[in-house]
């Protein structure tokens, strides 16, 4: 068997695979504080002893270079109980197993990669933009990992001449999240993003937004997929937008995907980080036997 955690700001994801890969159990539990939370997640993986390796996909930032003190940790979040808790850590110490260790939407990206929307294909990025934007990178069928880790919802974007609004994000005022996340466009425009679903010029300069981030990662990594999730993308009406905004920007330079199938939704919907997360273990661990 293997294990996975998705942990996520609003809720820690355990699930157990099969070493085949089938969903054979999971379970949620709020996050609320290291205290509260991983007495319960460690109970869960100690109830299942067959458990070979366990593949964890955390929010961040967090610590992935072994080069460097806080790998294991998460870092800088604004989750004040959380800032500098070693989870890698904590885990391995109580567990004693094999961990893959990496973050959310890397560990989605790779599930979507292994068995959904980019299953055809070896370089792809996945991108939530909800409450904030996130993304995972797979480049040749691994996912990037440097001296930190991808922040492509940090990426800095041209900012539209007639937008006024000064951005949400602490660090930077024109980053994707800043100008695009959901708190973004309800601070931009006065409501909620799903009342504001039949007002063209807000998707319009949505997708403006998320079409020049889709540009500048396609121009930089050369990815083969771009699956956009969260609930920002529930208004489907963004993808023809920023497939045809993509095309301007490009403008006539690269050869590029049929777009239909290059900027598309994810397949495996919530499942994805823990898919992910089973990937990366069997990984691990196919690794190990290697070596
Ligand atoms: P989180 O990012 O916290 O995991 P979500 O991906 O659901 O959660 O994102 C929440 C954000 O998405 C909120 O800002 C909310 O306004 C926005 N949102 C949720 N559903 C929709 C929708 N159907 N249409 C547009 N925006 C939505
Ligand atoms: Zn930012």
């Amino acid at each position: 068997m293997i294990g996975a955690l998705e942990a996520g700001g609003t809720k820690m994801v355990c699930a157990i695979f099969s070493n085949e890969g089938e969903l054979i159990e999971r379970v949620s539990y709020p996050t609320e504080t290291p205290k509260d939370v991983m007495p319960k997640i460690i109970d869960f993986f100690k109830g299942f002893p067959e458990l070979k390796a366990i593949g964890v996909g955390s929010f961040g930032p967090i610590g992935v270079n072994k080069d460097i003190g806080t790998f294991g940790y998460i870092t800088t979040t604004p989750k004040l109980a959380w800032q500098h808790f070693n989870l890698y850590g904590t885990l391995k110490d109580a567990l004693n197993l094999p961990i893959a260790w990496t973050t959310d939407v890397n560990a989605a990206a790779y599930g979507e990669l292994r068995q959904g929307a980019a299953q055809d294909v070896k370089n792809c990025i996945y991108l939530t933009v909800g409450t904030g934007v996130g993304g995972g990178v797979v480049v040749n069928e691994n996912v990037v990992e440097g001296f930190a880790h991808p922040e492509t919802g940090h990426m800095l974007l041209r900012k539209h001449e007639d937008d006024y609004y000064e951005g949400f994000c602490p660090f930077h005022d024109n980053c994707v999240e800043s100008l695009a996340a959901g708190p973004a466009i309800e601070g931009r425009w006065g409501k909620k993003a799903i009342e504001l679903a039949d007002q063209a010029e807000v998707w319009e300069l949505e997708a403006d937004y998320l079409a020049q981030a889709l540009y500048n990662y396609y121009v930089t990594l050369s990815s083969e997929r771009f699956i956009l999730g969260g609930g920002v993308m529930k208004q489907s009406q963004l993808f023809p937008l920023i497939r045809e905004k993509f095309e301007q920007l490009n403008n006539g330079y690269l050869e590029l995907p049929a777009l239909d199938s290059f900027i598309v939704p994810p397949l495996l919907g919530d499942n994805a980080g823990i898919t992910g997360c089973y990937e990366l273990a069997k990984d691990l661990l196919e690794e190990a036997v290697e070596n």
